[in-house]
């Protein structure tokens, strides 16, 4: 048997929209883009969506916008993708990392409080595995030291924690549509803000820093002018199409990830040695990830690998990285919680729509290599 990775939901609607699009004139940002963005407001409750070419480019857009410079320091997590950290040296700012929980794998909120210089202008955490981090601890946290909360939702649009869901609290909030996220079309982004002038001011730096976007420029000829050096982040609508009827089934595909995580839960339960992440309040349920006991992941890997079953690994932790380590003198042991979790996870073949019978394999494979391995 095979087991694949990931596989997404789109259906003949996505598509013939998509190919709606490919019949009109104009395949770059337009009125599905609008639309897109307009549907997407409406889902995350927030006033204004920018949707951008990836998720990667919310993350450096919402620090751009919010005057995150050089000299500034930013608190994160070590256990997230590297993106998270990554952004925050495209804006010339300082990532300081704060270790996880042990139980959630989530930010601590202890330790990035630890973490608070004068120099630190914003928090950003990250719902890892489509669990949110503590929002309302966060957002008393940031306020009482006058600071940005800038949410890294790639893994969760559909999650709600203490009434709290992603993008509500957070000055900005950035999400992936990358090929194998909960709502996808293969690359894209947005962020999800609260403020107008932020929004216009995420408009502009998507193209460029120009005062005008590109549908506006052809539909009649007026000048643009550029106003502030921006980036290409503008999505096509092409790209939006595939998700205008993707989103109504957010709901839905979210309900069977639900029943897909639940088998998982049941077959995995007697597994000696087979950990997981606590999930506080509701996941969006990105992944579904187990922690093997310490030293035996690579051969899990291994094995599962052996056995046919596609298998990730969310993530290694970030300060362990080559680049990371070189350019920052960080140590595994500085952030020894995500470090461990970073050596123990697996992420398993999980989408909408997984077979009982692929998942049955799956668990019967998993407890075969535990068994060798004791
Ligand atoms: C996927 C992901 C990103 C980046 O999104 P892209 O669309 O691939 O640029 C950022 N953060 C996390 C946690 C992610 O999983």
């Amino acid at each position: 048997m095979k087991v694949d990775f990931y596989c997404h939901s789109l259906d003949d609607n996505d598509r013939q929209a998509a190919l709606e699009v490919m019949r009109s004139v104009f395949l770059s940002a337009g009125p599905v883009s609008a639309a897109f963005e307009e549907k997407f407001a409406q889902y995350t409750g927030a006033p204004y969506v920018v949707a951008l070419n990836s998720g990667t480019a919310a993350l450096h857009l919402a620090l751009m916008a919010l005057d995150i410079k050089p000299g500034d320091e930013v608190i994160t997590t070590p256990m997230t993708f590297i993106a998270s950290v990554n952004a925050i040296l495209y804006v010339g700012a300082t990532p300081v990392l704060a270790d996880v929980e042990p139980d959630t794998g989530l930010i601590d909120i202890n330790k990035a409080a630890a973490q608070i210089t004068p120099r630190t202008k914003a928090i950003l955490p990250v719902h890892m595995y489509g669990a949110m981090a503590d929002m309302r601890a966060l957002r008393q946290l940031a306020d009482a030291h006058n600071l940005y909360l800038v949410e890294d939702c790639a893994h969760c649009i559909e999650g709600i924690r203490d009434g709290v869901r992603p993008g509500q609290l957070g000055d900005i909030a950035c999400y992936s549509f990358y090929a194998t996220k909960n709502l996808t079309c293969g690359e894209g982004g947005a962020v999800s803000v609260h403020q107008e002038h932020l929004a216009a001011r995420l408009r502009g730096l998507r193209q460029h820093g120009m005062s005008r976007n590109a549908g506006n420029r052809f539909a009649s000829f007026s000048h643009w002018d550029m106003v502030e050096l921006g980036y290409k982040y503008n999505p096509n609508d092409i790209m939006c199409a595939l998700m205008l009827h993707q989103m109504d089934r957010l709901d839905s595909l979210h309900r069977k990830r639900r029943e897909t995580a639940a088998r998982y839960d049941e077959l995995l339960k007697d597994i000696a040695g087979i950990d997981k992440p606590v999930i506080k309040g509701t996941s969006a349920l990105h992944l579904y990830t187990i922690w093997t006991p310490d030293g035996l992941r690579e051969q899990v890997l291994d094995g599962l690998g052996q056995a046919g079953i596609g298998v990730t690994v969310n993530y290694r932790a970030v300060h362990t990285l080559t680049y990371y380590k070189e350019r920052f003198g960080f140590k595994p042991e500085d952030f020894p919680i995500a470090n461990r979790i970073g050596s123990r996870t697996i992420s398993l073949p999980f989408y909408p729509g997984l077979a009982t019978q692929k998942q049955e394999y799956v668990a019967e494979s998993l407890k075969r290599i535990m068994g060798d391995l004791a």
